[in-house]
């Protein structure tokens, strides 16, 4: 008997990237470069403008640059909600401060304000909200909550392009700084790649900085000082996280695809949607009044009426050949973060957890795929 099998996840690479990724490599540029400077430029304006897009080899650097930028060192507390991966965690600690976990809003798996205006103290410095699998989080409030205590936000957007809180874009919506990810299974990809944006250009200006080394170029006037090409001055300990521009070149492209990718994901959604309408299943959290959501995953939780749990429905989908996977096991479950919480509790991650699976969603998504996927759960639960 074949199996029809459906991957969890499929880049959508078309002849476009690859005749911009060979353009990129004849050229004889192949590090940071003029593609990047291009990609930057694109990013910037495709979030409209008013802000700095500095390009970067990671989500995980884009996030440690940017806690460097706020001043973030030993002694500070950063908030990060526990439902997350763990690299928006794990940054906290590259600079010696405290990540403090906190709960979700299980109507959204989002960072539950409540939850970040308990966890504040006088050594709170950063939120880091996560827009968990691109449903933005409550920015409103969020930035309500950060004036009133003197915070700054620092948005893990890894979902979120394209998304929008109130119509405005992810990137402006009321964050100092956001990340964004280009890792292979992300809405666009440059194989590994992130973004900075900010709208203040002395953070823009430090983590340029700081992303190659430390060097400092700005020096020199590198147009008119003729030592400029080769003498530069480092002005702190930096780090090696600059994007080369052969991913920029699969980025360039990537970007125009993007808000395309976004519409593809968003009907596959209602096409789940409207298949699990009746099973034993809660669907995902839908974006608030007025925002709009990227769609990055499709994860849907077993209710309790459901014939089985979690564990046994995830068996039962990858014997019949269906790619799932789980969004996440909650830092707080971890080895390396469970000291970071002693004697704290986080019953809302705990559940969604213990109840959820990521079904696959992709732009490459065939609809004979999706009709098997959807065929596949409704027999594991009901039989039909
Ligand atoms: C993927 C991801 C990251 C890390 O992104 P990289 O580009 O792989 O560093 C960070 N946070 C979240 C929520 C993610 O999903």
């Amino acid at each position: 008997m074949i199996t029809e099998t459906v991957p969890f996840f499929r880049p959508s690479i078309g002849e476009e990237e690859i005749a911009a990724v060979t353009d990129c490599l004849r050229s004889g540029w192949l590090t940071t470069g003029p593609k990047t400077a291009a990609f930057e430029k694109a990013f910037t304006e495709f979030l409209g403008g008013g802000l700095e897009s500095v390009a970067v080899n990671s989500a995980t650097a884009a996030l440690h640059l940017g806690l460097e930028a706020l001043g973030v060192g030993p002694g500070d507390e950063v908030i990060v909600p526990t439902l997350t991966f763990t690299a928006t965690a794990e940054v906290v600690r590259y600079l010696g401060a405290q990540p403090v976990l906190v709960d979700i809003d299980p109507a959204t798996f989002c960072i539950d304000p409540d939850c970040v205006e308990a966890a504040i103290t006088p050594r709170s410095k950063v939120i880091m909200p996560v827009h968990f699998a691109g449903r933005m989080c409550d920015m409103t409030r969020l930035r309500a909550i950060a004036d009133r205590h003197g915070l700054k936000i620092l948005d893990d957007a890894a979902h979120a392009l394209p998304a929008h809180h109130q119509g405005v874009t992810v990137g402006k919506a009321n964050a100092d700084i956001t990340a964004f990810s280009f890792y292979a299974n992300k809405t666009m990809t440059t194989g590994e790649g992130g973004m900075l944006v900010t709208a203040d250009p002395a953070i823009a200006d430090r983590t340029r900085m700081m992303r190659l080394h430390g060097i400092d170029r700005d020096v020199f006037n590198r147009f008119t000082d003729p030592r400029a090409s080769w003498v530069y001055d480092v002005a702190a300990p930096g780090f090696k996280y600059n994007l080369t521009d052969i991913a920029s070149a699969l980025g360039l492209v990537q970007l125009q695809r993007a808000k395309d990718f976004g519409r593809i994901r968003t009907e596959r959604v209602t096409r789940y949607d409207q298949a699990f309408a009746n099973l034993p299943l809660l669907l995902p959290p839908r974006p608030a009044e007025g925002d709009s959501h990227s769609w990055h995953l499709y994860i849907v939780q077993l209710k309790e009426d459901a014939p089985i749990d979690r564990d046994a429905f995830i068996l039962a989908l990858k014997e019949r050949g269906i790619g799932i996977s789980v969004h996440y096991r909650p830092l707080h479950q971890m080895t390396v973060w469970k000291p970071f919480c002693e004697g704290a509790s986080f019953p809302q991650a705990d559940l969604v957890f213990s109840r959820c699976v990521s079904l696959p969603l992709f732009m490459a998504m065939t609809d004979a795929e999706q009709d098997r996927v959807i065929e596949v759960v409704r027999d594991v639960l009901i039989g039909v």
